[in-house]
C-alpha cells in the first residue's frame, strides 16, 4: 500500500509544474526539496527595492499548456508584460538594434550585402539529413556565416550559455529544424506558418509576474493538495515489487521513508545519475554524461542619471570575442519599471557559460570589474553602481551537445525497465520555463495514462484531455517564433 500516488524529487520549476498538473487531476502528490526554499535556480531577491532574478527573468510562451496553467492557477492576474521587445547586438564596439522585420534587415548595418543576398538563396538549399548536425553547421548551411555570427551564436551563448559549435541543432532549434524537414526551407515554412498562425489558439507572448518570477514559484508551491517538504534531501530509491517505489531521504528532523506508486526525478542529471547508479549503471552513465555550463549573474542598480544610454529595449547580446566574458545584459527596469526604486535602473549581466566557463570561479572584485568594463564601454556610465549582487550557478544549464536526442531516446528506453519511474527536468525537452511547464504536463499525462484516471473537470469549464492538449501543443510546436 503506497503512502502517496506520486513523489517528486526536486522542487524547482520542473518538479513544481509536474506537481501542479498531477494535483489538479486529483492525484496525491508530495515534493521533496533538499533546499530550504522552493524554486531551484529560480528566485527573486529584493535588495533595497531592486528585484533581482537569480536565473529566469521572463518566459516566452507559445504553448497552450502554459496558458492553461496560468489561467487555472490564478496567475494570469499577476502576469507582467515587458514594455518593449527591441533587442541590441554589440557590433563594432557599439549597440546596434537587431532587425525585427524583413524591411529593417535590408537597411540594417549589421548585415553585409553579401549576407543579405545569401539569405535569398535559402529556399534553394537542399535538406540536410545528419542527426549530429550542430547549430553552427545548420545555420551556416542554410543561411550563411553572418547569421550564425551575428544572430545565432549570440543567442545560443547568451540565452542557453552554450557553444553553437557543439550544440545539437535538432535539440535546441526544434522548430527551425522541423521547418526544414517539413517544407524544405525555413523561409517558405515560416511564411506558410505565419499565414496559418492567424488561427492559432495560443499567441506568442513574453511575461514575468508582479513581484518577479518568485510569484510563479510561490503560487505553484501553494497548490491545494500538494505536500511540499523543504529541507528534505532524497538519498536512495528502490522498487517495491510491482507496487511502486520506496524513497529515502534525510532532513534536520532525521530519516524519512515514503512509498509512492510513481517517482518523478526533477533534479539535475548528475543527481539523478547517483540516485540510479545501483539500479541501472548504464542509465546512470547516460545521465551522468550530460555536461552543464556555469553562469555568473551580476545585478547592478544605478541612479538613472549615471547611465547615458536611453536603455530603450530588452538589453543586448554579444558576439563571440576572445577574452570577452559578457554574454548579455537585460535592462530589467525598462522591461518592468517596478523592478527598481523610482529614478534608478536595474541591469542584469550574464557572464561565463560555455564561452568562458572559468569566469564563475573569479572572485567578486574581478567579475564585477569585467562586467562594468563592458557596461562603461557600451552604455556610458558616469558613476559607480549603488547596488551589486552576484549569483553564481556552477551547474547553470545542461548543454545539449552531440547527438542529444539519441541520448535522451536511450535514456527513455532504459527507463521503460522501471515502471513508475519518470524524469522531468531541464535536460530533457528544453531548459526554458515554458518547456518545463509543458514537460510537467507531459509527465502528468504519462502517469495518468498508467493510473487510468481521467483529469477531473475544473469548476466552470471542462478540462482538456491529455490528447487534446498534446494535439494543440504539436500545432504550436510547428511555429517559428523564438
Ligand atoms: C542564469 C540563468 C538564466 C535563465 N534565464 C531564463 C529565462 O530568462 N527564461 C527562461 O525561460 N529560462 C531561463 N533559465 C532556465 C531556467 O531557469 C531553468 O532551466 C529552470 O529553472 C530549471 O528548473 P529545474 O526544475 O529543471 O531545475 P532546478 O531549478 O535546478 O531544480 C532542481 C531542484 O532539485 C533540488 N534537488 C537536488 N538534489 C536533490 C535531492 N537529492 N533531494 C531533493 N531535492 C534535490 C535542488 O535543490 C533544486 O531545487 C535560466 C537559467 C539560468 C541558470
Amino acid at each position: 500500500m503506497s503512502d502517496t500516488d506520486v513523489l517528486i524529487v526536486g522542487g524547482g520549476i520542473s518538479g513544481l509544474a509536474s506537481a501542479w498538473w498531477l494535483a489538479r487531476r486529483g492525484l496525491g502528490v508530495e515534493v521533496w526539496e533538499c533546499a530550504p526554499r522552493a524554486g531551484g535556480k529560480i528566485g527573486t531577491d529584493n535588495i533595497a527595492g531592486y528585484l533581482n532574478e537569480r536565473a529566469a527573468a521572463l518566459a516566452l510562451n507559445y504553448r497552450p499548456e502554459v496558458a492553461q496553467l496560468l489561467t487555472e492557477s490564478g496567475l494570469d492576474a499577476y502576469k507582467a508584460t515587458p514594455l518593449t521587445g527591441r533587442r541590441y547586438l554589440v557590433h563594432q564596439n557599439r549597440l546596434v538594434p537587431v532587425p525585427a522585420r524583413l524591411g529593417e534587415m535590408v537597411t540594417s548595418p549589421l548585415w553585409s550585402c553579401g549576407a543579405k543576398l545569401r539569405l535569398l538563396l535559402e529556399p534553394f538549399i537542399p535538406r540536410g539529413n545528419r542527426e549530429d548536425e550542430t547549430v553552427s553547421e545548420f545555420i551556416t548551411r542554410r543561411l550563411g556565416r553572418e547569421p550564425l555570427e551575428k544572430a545565432m551564436e549570440p543567442y545560443v551563448s547568451g540565452t542557453l550559455a552554450s557553444d553553437p559549435d557543439r550544440t545539437n541543432a535538432e535539440a535546441v532549434l526544434p522548430r527551425l529544424t522541423a521547418l526544414e524537414r517539413r517544407y524544405g526551407s525555413l523561409a517558405v515554412g515560416a511564411l506558410l506558418q505565419r499565414v496559418r498562425s492567424r488561427r492559432r489558439a495560443c499567441p506568442t507572448e513574453s511575461f514575468s509576474f508582479a513581484g518577479g518570477m518568485s510569484t510563479l514559484i510561490d503560487a505553484l508551491a501553494r497548490t491545494p493538495g500538494l505536500g511540499l517538504r523543504l529541507g528534505r534531501a532524497v538519498n536512495a530509491l528502490a522498487p517495491e515489487g510491482t507496487d511502486g517505489w520506496s524513497v529515502s531521504g534525510t532532513s534536520a528532523q532525521g530519516a524519512h521513508v515514503l512509498k509512492a506508486r510513481h517517482v518523478v526525478l526533477s533534479v539535475p542529471a548528475g543527481v539523478a545519475a547517483s540516485l540510479l547508479q545501483s539500479l541501472d549503471p548504464e542509465l546512470a552513465r547516460l545521465l551522468g554524461g550530460i555536461e552543464y555550463s556555469p553562469v555568473c549573474v551580476i545585478h547592478f542598480g544605478f541612479d538613472r542619471s549615471a547611465v547615458r544610454h536611453p536603455l530603450n529595449g530588452v538589453g543586448f547580446l554579444t558576439a563571440r570575442e576572445p577574452g570577452q566574458p559578457l554574454n548579455g545584459v537585460l535592462w530589467i527596469s525598462t522591461l518592468f519599471p517596478d523592478r527598481a526604486p523610482a529614478g534608478k535602473v536595474l541591469l542584469t549581466c550574464y557572464l561565463g557559460g560555455a564561452r568562458a566557463p572559468h569566469v564563475v570561479d573569479w572572485n567578486g572584485e574581478r567579475v564585477v570589474s569585467a562586467a562594468l568594463r563592458g557596461l562603461r564601454r557600451l552604455l556610458g556610465l558616469s558613476a559607480d553602481p549603488e547596488m551589486v549582487q552576484i549569483d553564481r550557478h556552477h551547474q547553470a544549464l545542461p548543454l545539449y551537445y552531440g547527438v542529444y536526442l539519441g541520448r535522451t531516446k536511450r535514456i527513455n528506453a532504459r527507463l521503460e525497465r522501471f515502471p513508475g519511474l519518470h524524469l522531468a527536468a531541464n535536460y530533457i525537452g528544453g531548459v526554458s520555463v515554458r518547456d518545463r511547464i509543458a514537460g510537467g504536463c507531459e509527465v502528468a499525462d504519462r502517469i495518468l495514462s498508467v493510473a487510468g484516471r481521467l483529469p477531473p473537470a475544473p469548476a466552470g469549464r471542462p478540462a482538456r484531455t491529455p490528447a487534446e492538449i498534446s494535439a494543440m501543443s504539436r500545432a504550436a510546436e510547428m511555429r517559428l517564433e523564438h
